[in-house]
Protein backbone atom coordinates (compact mmCIF):
# COMPACT_ATOMS: atom_id res chain seq x y z
CA UNK A 1 0.00 0.00 0.00
CA UNK A 2 0.95 3.39 -0.97
CA UNK A 3 1.15 4.60 2.53
CA UNK A 4 1.77 7.98 2.23
CA UNK A 5 -1.65 8.72 0.89
CA UNK A 6 -4.29 6.66 2.89
CA UNK A 7 -7.18 8.42 3.04
CA UNK A 8 -7.32 10.14 -0.30
CA UNK A 9 -7.74 8.21 -3.88
CA UNK A 10 -4.19 7.54 -4.77
CA UNK A 11 -3.95 8.22 -8.53
CA UNK A 12 -5.86 11.37 -8.46
CA UNK A 13 -3.26 12.19 -5.59
CA UNK A 14 -0.16 11.53 -7.75
CA UNK A 15 -1.50 13.85 -10.73
CA UNK A 16 -2.02 16.34 -8.34
CA UNK A 17 1.09 16.68 -6.41
CA UNK A 18 3.49 14.90 -9.81
CA UNK A 19 5.28 16.83 -11.25
CA UNK A 20 5.46 17.51 -14.83
CA UNK A 21 7.74 14.98 -16.86
CA UNK A 22 7.66 12.46 -13.96
CA UNK A 23 6.93 8.98 -13.61
CA UNK A 24 5.19 6.98 -10.81
CA UNK A 25 5.03 3.61 -9.77
CA UNK A 26 3.00 1.88 -7.19
CA UNK A 27 0.34 -0.33 -5.59
CA UNK A 28 -2.76 0.74 -4.06
CA UNK A 29 -3.67 -1.87 -1.06
CA UNK A 30 -7.00 -3.30 -0.91
CA UNK A 31 -6.41 -5.85 1.60
CA UNK A 32 -4.66 -9.03 2.46
CA UNK A 33 -4.90 -12.64 1.92
CA UNK A 34 -4.43 -14.86 5.07
CA UNK A 35 -0.83 -15.48 4.71
CA UNK A 36 -0.67 -11.58 4.82
CA UNK A 37 0.27 -11.27 1.16
CA UNK A 38 -0.72 -7.59 -0.37
CA UNK A 39 -4.28 -7.83 -2.20
CA UNK A 40 -3.44 -4.51 -4.17
CA UNK A 41 -3.82 -3.01 -7.88
CA UNK A 42 -0.70 -1.72 -9.18
CA UNK A 43 -0.44 1.58 -11.34
CA UNK A 44 2.16 3.25 -13.53
CA UNK A 45 1.11 7.02 -13.90
CA UNK A 46 3.33 9.26 -16.74
CA UNK A 47 2.61 12.49 -16.00
CA UNK A 48 3.52 14.47 -19.50
CA UNK A 49 6.03 17.66 -19.58
CA UNK A 50 2.72 19.76 -20.47
CA UNK A 51 -0.86 19.66 -19.75
CA UNK A 52 -3.36 17.97 -21.99
CA UNK A 53 -5.97 15.37 -21.47
CA UNK A 54 -5.98 12.32 -19.52
CA UNK A 55 -5.52 8.79 -20.77
CA UNK A 56 -6.73 5.31 -18.25
CA UNK A 57 -6.13 2.31 -19.49
CA UNK A 58 -7.21 -0.60 -17.33
CA UNK A 59 -5.16 -3.49 -18.56
CA UNK A 60 -7.73 -6.64 -17.43
CA UNK A 61 -10.95 -7.35 -15.39
CA UNK A 62 -10.54 -10.71 -16.67
CA UNK A 63 -7.86 -12.71 -14.73
CA UNK A 64 -6.89 -15.04 -17.61
CA UNK A 65 -6.62 -11.86 -19.91
CA UNK A 66 -3.25 -10.47 -19.79
CA UNK A 67 -1.80 -9.45 -23.51
CA UNK A 68 -3.26 -5.77 -22.92
CA UNK A 69 -1.09 -5.58 -19.21
CA UNK A 70 2.04 -6.75 -21.34
CA UNK A 71 1.51 -4.38 -23.75
CA UNK A 72 0.54 -1.76 -21.40
CA UNK A 73 3.72 -2.12 -19.33
CA UNK A 74 5.91 -1.99 -22.43
CA UNK A 75 3.98 1.19 -24.05
CA UNK A 76 4.37 3.06 -20.54
CA UNK A 77 7.81 2.07 -20.47
CA UNK A 78 8.40 3.36 -23.71
CA UNK A 79 6.93 6.66 -22.78
CA UNK A 80 9.23 9.54 -22.56
CA UNK A 81 6.92 12.11 -20.34
CA UNK A 82 8.72 15.15 -21.98
CA UNK A 83 7.16 14.09 -25.01
CA UNK A 84 4.39 13.90 -23.56
CA UNK A 85 0.78 16.30 -23.19
CA UNK A 86 -1.08 14.96 -20.48
CA UNK A 87 -0.73 11.78 -18.28
CA UNK A 88 -1.60 8.04 -19.04
CA UNK A 89 -2.42 6.00 -15.91
CA UNK A 90 -1.86 2.22 -16.72
CA UNK A 91 -3.80 -0.04 -13.84
CA UNK A 92 -2.49 -3.20 -14.49
CA UNK A 93 -5.09 -5.70 -13.32
CA UNK A 94 -8.79 -5.09 -11.68
CA UNK A 95 -8.66 -7.93 -10.06
CA UNK A 96 -5.23 -8.86 -9.04
CA UNK A 97 -6.86 -12.32 -7.17
CA UNK A 98 -7.93 -13.98 -10.85
CA UNK A 99 -4.53 -12.95 -12.48
CA UNK A 100 -2.39 -14.66 -9.60
CA UNK A 101 -4.91 -17.74 -9.87
CA UNK A 102 -5.15 -17.96 -13.40
CA UNK A 103 -8.67 -17.84 -13.84
CA UNK A 104 -11.27 -15.49 -15.53
CA UNK A 105 -13.15 -14.86 -12.29
CA UNK A 106 -12.51 -14.29 -8.55
CA UNK A 107 -12.14 -17.69 -6.91
CA UNK A 108 -12.17 -16.16 -3.35
CA UNK A 109 -15.66 -15.60 -3.48
CA UNK A 110 -17.14 -18.27 -5.73
CA UNK A 111 -16.28 -17.09 -9.32
CA UNK A 112 -17.74 -13.88 -9.07
CA UNK A 113 -17.16 -12.00 -12.23
CA UNK A 114 -15.43 -8.60 -11.71
CA UNK A 115 -17.00 -6.74 -14.57
CA UNK A 116 -20.78 -7.27 -13.37
CA UNK A 117 -20.08 -5.78 -10.35
CA UNK A 118 -19.22 -1.95 -10.60
CA UNK A 119 -19.56 0.46 -8.90
CA UNK A 120 -18.81 -1.81 -5.83
CA UNK A 121 -19.27 -2.01 -2.60
CA UNK A 122 -16.76 -0.94 -0.17
CA UNK A 123 -17.29 -3.14 2.69
CA UNK A 124 -18.06 -6.15 0.72
CA UNK A 125 -17.26 -9.12 -0.51
CA UNK A 126 -13.49 -8.92 -2.31
CA UNK A 127 -14.42 -8.50 -5.61
CA UNK A 128 -17.15 -5.52 -4.68
CA UNK A 129 -14.18 -3.91 -3.30
CA UNK A 130 -11.54 -4.07 -6.05
CA UNK A 131 -14.39 -2.76 -8.17
CA UNK A 132 -15.49 -0.06 -5.53
CA UNK A 133 -11.95 0.96 -5.35
CA UNK A 134 -11.26 0.92 -8.96
CA UNK A 135 -14.66 3.29 -9.93
CA UNK A 136 -13.55 5.62 -6.73
CA UNK A 137 -10.24 6.01 -8.15
CA UNK A 138 -11.27 6.63 -11.61
CA UNK A 139 -14.27 8.86 -10.86
CA UNK A 140 -11.71 10.73 -8.89
CA UNK A 141 -9.76 11.81 -11.56
CA UNK A 142 -12.45 11.76 -14.14
CA UNK A 143 -10.15 10.99 -17.74
CA UNK A 144 -10.72 12.02 -20.77
CA UNK A 145 -11.18 8.00 -22.23
CA UNK A 146 -10.81 5.03 -20.58
CA UNK A 147 -10.08 1.82 -22.16
CA UNK A 148 -11.22 -1.46 -20.42
CA UNK A 149 -9.07 -4.46 -22.01
CA UNK A 150 -10.17 -7.58 -22.41
CA UNK A 151 -8.75 -10.71 -24.70
CA UNK A 152 -10.50 -13.63 -26.29
CA UNK A 153 -10.94 -16.61 -24.03
CA UNK A 154 -8.15 -19.73 -24.84
CA UNK A 155 -11.25 -21.79 -26.08
CA UNK A 156 -12.32 -18.84 -28.73
CA UNK A 157 -10.89 -17.13 -31.84
CA UNK A 158 -11.59 -13.71 -33.01
CA UNK A 159 -10.43 -10.98 -34.55
CA UNK A 160 -9.60 -7.09 -32.41
CA UNK A 161 -13.51 -5.93 -31.83
CA UNK A 162 -14.43 -3.26 -29.68
CA UNK A 163 -17.84 -3.69 -27.58
CA UNK A 164 -19.79 -0.46 -26.13
CA UNK A 165 -22.87 -0.21 -24.16
CA UNK A 166 -24.98 2.91 -23.70
CA UNK A 167 -26.43 3.25 -20.30
CA UNK A 168 -29.76 5.76 -20.18
CA UNK A 169 -29.35 9.40 -21.42
CA UNK A 170 -25.38 9.06 -21.69
CA UNK A 171 -23.95 11.89 -22.50
CA UNK A 172 -21.69 9.96 -24.66
CA UNK A 173 -22.03 9.64 -28.26
CA UNK A 174 -21.21 6.32 -29.77
CA UNK A 175 -19.65 8.15 -32.93
CA UNK A 176 -17.23 9.97 -30.22
CA UNK A 177 -16.18 5.95 -29.34
CA UNK A 178 -15.09 5.11 -32.63
CA UNK A 179 -12.56 7.70 -33.56
CA UNK A 180 -10.66 5.87 -30.74
CA UNK A 181 -11.70 2.36 -31.46
CA UNK A 182 -10.58 2.57 -35.05
CA UNK A 183 -6.65 3.03 -33.44
CA UNK A 184 -7.20 -0.70 -32.80
CA UNK A 185 -8.30 -1.29 -36.31
CA UNK A 186 -11.46 -3.29 -35.10
CA UNK A 187 -13.08 -6.04 -37.17
CA UNK A 188 -16.38 -4.98 -35.98
CA UNK A 189 -17.65 -2.20 -33.12
CA UNK A 190 -20.49 -4.09 -31.30
CA UNK A 191 -23.15 -2.44 -28.97
CA UNK A 192 -23.71 -4.39 -26.27
CA UNK A 193 -27.53 -5.04 -24.50
CA UNK A 194 -27.17 -4.96 -20.69
CA UNK A 195 -30.66 -6.37 -20.64
CA UNK A 196 -31.01 -9.69 -19.02
CA UNK A 197 -31.66 -12.55 -21.55
CA UNK A 198 -29.82 -10.76 -24.93
CA UNK A 199 -27.92 -13.96 -25.27
CA UNK A 200 -24.61 -12.59 -23.39
CA UNK A 201 -22.91 -13.78 -20.99
CA UNK A 202 -24.97 -14.11 -18.15
CA UNK A 203 -24.07 -11.28 -15.46
CA UNK A 204 -25.31 -7.70 -14.35
CA UNK A 205 -23.78 -6.27 -17.64
CA UNK A 206 -24.52 -2.66 -16.25
CA UNK A 207 -22.03 -3.79 -13.55
CA UNK A 208 -19.01 -3.29 -16.09
CA UNK A 209 -16.26 -0.49 -15.49
CA UNK A 210 -17.06 0.78 -19.01
CA UNK A 211 -20.38 1.21 -18.25
CA UNK A 212 -19.81 2.45 -15.01
CA UNK A 213 -17.89 5.08 -16.49
CA UNK A 214 -20.17 6.08 -19.19
CA UNK A 215 -22.56 6.11 -16.84
CA UNK A 216 -20.83 9.20 -15.09
CA UNK A 217 -19.87 11.22 -18.57
CA UNK A 218 -16.92 9.28 -19.02
CA UNK A 219 -16.20 8.16 -22.66
CA UNK A 220 -14.95 4.58 -22.13
CA UNK A 221 -15.50 1.13 -24.00
CA UNK A 222 -13.78 -2.26 -24.09
CA UNK A 223 -11.56 -3.94 -26.20
CA UNK A 224 -11.03 -7.90 -27.23
CA UNK A 225 -7.81 -7.99 -27.87
CA UNK A 226 -5.26 -10.95 -28.19
CA UNK A 227 -6.17 -14.01 -26.81
CA UNK A 228 -6.19 -15.34 -22.68
CA UNK A 229 -2.94 -16.43 -21.70
CA UNK A 230 -1.36 -15.47 -24.01
CA UNK A 231 1.12 -12.23 -24.67
CA UNK A 232 2.70 -13.18 -27.97
CA UNK A 233 4.87 -11.06 -29.13
CA UNK A 234 3.53 -9.64 -32.33
CA UNK A 235 0.22 -9.11 -30.11
CA UNK A 236 2.40 -7.28 -28.13
CA UNK A 237 3.77 -4.67 -30.09
CA UNK A 238 0.42 -4.39 -31.48
CA UNK A 239 -1.21 -3.10 -28.77
CA UNK A 240 1.38 -1.06 -27.33
CA UNK A 241 1.56 0.56 -30.95
CA UNK A 242 -2.36 0.98 -30.38
CA UNK A 243 -2.41 2.87 -27.29
CA UNK A 244 0.12 5.34 -28.87
CA UNK A 245 -2.17 5.34 -31.91
CA UNK A 246 -5.08 6.87 -29.22
CA UNK A 247 -2.39 8.76 -27.44
CA UNK A 248 -2.24 10.51 -30.59
CA UNK A 249 -5.91 10.64 -31.49
CA UNK A 250 -6.05 12.55 -27.80
CA UNK A 251 -3.32 14.86 -29.30
CA UNK A 252 -1.25 13.42 -26.58
CA UNK A 253 1.91 12.44 -28.35
CA UNK A 254 2.78 12.96 -32.01
CA UNK A 255 2.01 10.22 -34.08
CA UNK A 256 5.59 8.55 -35.31
CA UNK A 257 5.80 5.74 -37.27
CA UNK A 258 3.12 2.98 -37.11
CA UNK A 259 0.06 5.72 -37.14
CA UNK A 260 -2.17 3.26 -38.98
CA UNK A 261 -6.19 2.74 -38.78
CA UNK A 262 -8.42 0.91 -39.91
CA UNK A 263 -10.74 2.36 -42.70
CA UNK A 264 -13.91 0.72 -42.10
CA UNK A 265 -15.55 -1.67 -39.59
CA UNK A 266 -18.73 -3.09 -39.36
CA UNK A 267 -20.68 -1.69 -36.98
CA UNK A 268 -23.26 -4.81 -34.68
CA UNK A 269 -26.52 -3.76 -33.46
CA UNK A 270 -27.46 -7.16 -31.68
CA UNK A 271 -25.12 -10.31 -31.10
CA UNK A 272 -25.41 -13.58 -29.10
CA UNK A 273 -23.92 -16.79 -28.03
CA UNK A 274 -24.65 -19.59 -30.06
CA UNK A 275 -24.99 -21.83 -27.14
CA UNK A 276 -24.92 -26.28 -28.18
CA UNK A 277 -28.22 -28.09 -27.42
CA UNK A 278 -25.85 -31.47 -27.63
CA UNK A 279 -22.69 -32.79 -25.67
CA UNK A 280 -19.28 -34.07 -28.09
CA UNK A 281 -16.85 -32.61 -30.00
CA UNK A 282 -16.78 -29.56 -31.92
CA UNK A 283 -16.21 -28.83 -35.24
CA UNK A 284 -16.61 -25.90 -37.67
CA UNK A 285 -14.79 -25.17 -41.04
CA UNK A 286 -15.11 -21.54 -40.42
CA UNK A 287 -12.59 -18.66 -39.33
CA UNK A 288 -13.77 -15.34 -37.07
CA UNK A 289 -15.05 -12.62 -39.23
CA UNK A 290 -17.14 -14.93 -42.22
CA UNK A 291 -20.46 -14.54 -43.12
CA UNK A 292 -22.59 -17.78 -42.87
CA UNK A 293 -26.09 -17.74 -44.70
CA UNK A 294 -29.32 -18.68 -43.48
CA UNK A 295 -29.47 -22.16 -42.94
CA UNK A 296 -25.42 -22.91 -43.88
CA UNK A 297 -23.64 -25.33 -41.73
CA UNK A 298 -21.83 -23.24 -38.68
CA UNK A 299 -20.42 -26.18 -37.39
CA UNK A 300 -21.16 -30.09 -35.97
CA UNK A 301 -21.28 -32.14 -32.93
CA UNK A 302 -20.04 -35.30 -32.86
CA UNK A 303 -20.24 -37.66 -29.77
CA UNK A 304 -17.97 -39.84 -28.50
CA UNK A 305 -18.96 -42.88 -30.62
CA UNK A 306 -18.66 -40.92 -34.00
CA UNK A 307 -22.26 -40.61 -34.14
CA UNK A 308 -23.38 -36.66 -35.33
CA UNK A 309 -25.84 -35.51 -32.58
CA UNK A 310 -26.33 -31.99 -33.78
CA UNK A 311 -25.53 -29.51 -37.17
CA UNK A 312 -25.91 -26.07 -35.72
CA UNK A 313 -27.23 -23.78 -38.34
CA UNK A 314 -29.69 -20.48 -38.11
CA UNK A 315 -32.41 -18.68 -39.60
CA UNK A 316 -30.68 -15.72 -40.83
CA UNK A 317 -27.40 -14.88 -41.95
CA UNK A 318 -25.08 -13.81 -39.33
CA UNK A 319 -21.56 -12.47 -39.08
CA UNK A 320 -19.24 -14.43 -36.91
CA UNK A 321 -17.39 -12.76 -34.27
CA UNK A 322 -15.66 -15.56 -32.75
CA UNK A 323 -15.44 -18.93 -33.11
CA UNK A 324 -14.90 -22.04 -30.53
CA UNK A 325 -11.67 -23.78 -31.18
CA UNK A 326 -12.15 -26.27 -28.17
CA UNK A 327 -14.03 -29.19 -29.61
CA UNK A 328 -14.88 -30.42 -25.88
CA UNK A 329 -18.94 -29.28 -25.23
CA UNK A 330 -21.14 -29.90 -22.91
CA UNK A 331 -25.01 -28.73 -23.34
CA UNK A 332 -25.32 -24.94 -23.50
CA UNK A 333 -21.68 -24.05 -23.79
CA UNK A 334 -20.93 -21.33 -26.46
CA UNK A 335 -19.50 -23.00 -29.86
CA UNK A 336 -19.58 -19.11 -31.52
CA UNK A 337 -20.48 -15.86 -31.11
CA UNK A 338 -23.02 -14.12 -33.58
CA UNK A 339 -23.69 -10.63 -35.08
CA UNK A 340 -27.14 -10.96 -35.85
CA UNK A 341 -27.70 -7.18 -36.79
CA UNK A 342 -24.64 -5.21 -38.62
CA UNK A 343 -23.73 -2.57 -41.48
CA UNK A 344 -20.93 -1.67 -42.94
CA UNK A 345 -19.23 1.51 -41.43
CA UNK A 346 -16.15 3.94 -43.13
CA UNK A 347 -15.09 5.54 -40.45
CA UNK A 348 -14.00 8.92 -42.97
ZN1 LIG B 1 -12.88 -10.06 -20.48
Amino acid sequence: MDEAYPDSMIIDHVLRNGRPGSVHRGRIGLGARATGAEIAISYIVVIGQEPGPTLWINGQVHGTEVCAIVAGINFCNSLDPKTLKGCVIFTASGNPLALESRTWSTQQDFGQNLDTMFPGRPNGFVTERMADRLSREVLAVRPDLLLSMHAQGTDFESMVYGVYKLPPDCSVKPNELYRYMRCFEPFAICHQSVKPGSGEHPGNHAGALDYMALAHGIPAFMIEFGVAQRATPEQVRFGAACYGRVCAELGMLQVKGDGSKADKTWLVSARSHCNSDAGGMWQSAHNPGVLIKAGEEIGTVTDLTGVLVDTVTMPKDVLLIAIRQDPVVHTGDSVAYLAHDWTSFNFD
